[in-house]
């Protein structure tokens, strides 16, 4: 299959170009046009984007989402490549789940999808699933996602395991018992409320502890890759850029809600900006995109995390944690940070950066590399229609605001996945 894509343009490159994408590979720019021809409406062109942290809800929860609308999703989002998270119905610790999901997801022609598997049988925390089997189906990560690690010796040999696989381990990085019932960020707000707070030291003490499992294994000479997920304290970037500067294979991610949203907004009293780890201060928000300037935070994800309205309807107490918006991640970082960030930083934390994370190739427009792209509109401002979403969750804390940046096209393996051209 041959695809021409016309009239787009590089980043920093005012030039308009065409590119030729030949099964699956891209065969070169400004050929001759071959086979089918796509207007790029003078968009600007980019690998598509990865997604690390996503929840597809598939197997079990499909009310809330399933494969098909949550790769839907991602594609109209501009992601190629998504992992989504193992906390599913049930939990994604058996090699034959990983095939099964994998093989359904080839057929549907959206997103391509690497799942991650659970560290631990059942991510019950305590026995390690089988790793080897998992990494041998196709697992991407491991990760007991949706529940963190309260066993810190299970953990220390999920590292050590997952690293001798070549493996990255991610870890929900919150203390339980600190955590407790908190619903919100611990701070002034929670107090004014009267709510119960989750402090940033749940944060904190875990990510100190599970650098510190590394820093042990390293100093051993026993290799390990730690993630941190959607991080969302300062505090425990410090500890982050502490441990980098040590040398310890530790990354972190970001998400866009930490950024853009605080824990003002819960004084709407709304659970659509219930989320875990919580919305924290716009001191800590700063510290955070300072870390995605500086380097520090090595990537972004959005933690797309979507429940049915009725229960992100309850009151705050009962309401279940996550935020989707997998649709309108770039648009959302591109309208706000576009500036003090800049086009390319912000495109290289949603390409190249995840790719590093995962020791992956790094993604390219080249020709000879794999035909996974995305053309931006970065002129056309559009207001956010949650009723237009692919995914099944059409609510959004950012529903009726303008943003450009909207995807006109993804590509993922030379094909179509997505248009709006
Ligand atoms: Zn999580």
């Amino acid at each position: 299959m041959t695809i021409t894509i016309t009239n787009i343009k590089r980043i920093g490159s005012d030039q308009t170009e065409s590119v030729t994408i030949e099964n699956g590979t891209i065969k070169g720019w400004n050929l001759p046009a071959e086979g089918e021809t796509i207007d790029g409406q003078g968009g600007t062109v980019a690998p598509a984007f990865t997604e690390l942290h996503a929840h597809l809800r598939e197997p079990g929860q499909t009310e809330k989402e399933d494969l098909s609308s949550g790769l839907a999703a991602a594609a109209a989002g501009g992601y190629g490549t998504v992992v989504s998270m193992p906390n599913t119905s049930p939990v994604v610790d058996d090699p034959a789940i990983v095939r099964s999901l994998i093989q359904k997801a080839q057929g549907l022609g959206f997103a391509r999808l690497r799942p991650a598997a659970a560290l631990t049988r059942g991510q019950q925390g305590e026995a390690l699933a089988e790793l080897t089997y998992l990494k041998e189906a196709g697992a991407a990560m491991f990760t007991d996602d949706g529940r963190t690690n309260e066993n810190a010796r299970t953990l220390r040999l999920g590292l050590e395991t997952a690293a001798s696989l070549g493996m990255v381990v991610s870890v929900h990085a919150e203390d339980a018992s600190l955590r407790a019932d908190g619903v919100m960020n611990e701070g002034a707000v929670s107090e004014a409320l009267g709510l119960p707070g989750n402090p940033a030291a749940a944060e904190a003490a875990r990510v100190a502890r599970d650098i510190e499992i590394v820093a042990g294994l390293h100093a051993q000479g026993r290799p390990a890759r730690l993630h941190i997920q959607h991080l969302s304290t300062a505090r425990a970037l410090d500890l982050v850029r502490e441990a980098k500067k040590r040398g310890l294979s530790v990354t972190c991610e970001v998400c866009p809600h930490h950024l853009t949203l605080t824990d003002e907004a819960l004084r709407s009293f709304d659970a659509i900006y219930k989320v875990a780890p919580p919305l924290r201060t716009q001191a800590d928000a700063e510290h955070l995109l300072e870390g995605l300037r500086d380097g520090s935070v090595d990537c972004l994800a959005t933690d797309h995390a979507p429940h049915t309205r009725a229960e992100k309807e309850r009151d705050l107490l009962e309401a279940p944690s996550g935020i989707a918006y997998i649709e309108l991640a770039f648009p959302l970082m591109y309208t706000r940070f576009g500036e003090s960030l800049g086009l390319e930083r912000i495109i290289e934390l949603m390409t190249t950066a995840p790719a590093r994370v995962m020791g992956w190739p790094e993604p390219s427009l080249e020709a000879g590399a794999p035909a996974d792209l995305v053309v931006l509109d970065l002129e056309t401002e559009r207001t956010v229609e949650p009723a237009t979403f692919r995914s099944k969750a059409k609510f959004t804390p950012w529903a009726g605001e303008s943003l450009k940046g909207w995807p006109l096209l993804t590509v993922v393996d030379g094909k179509v996945a997505y248009r709006r051209v």
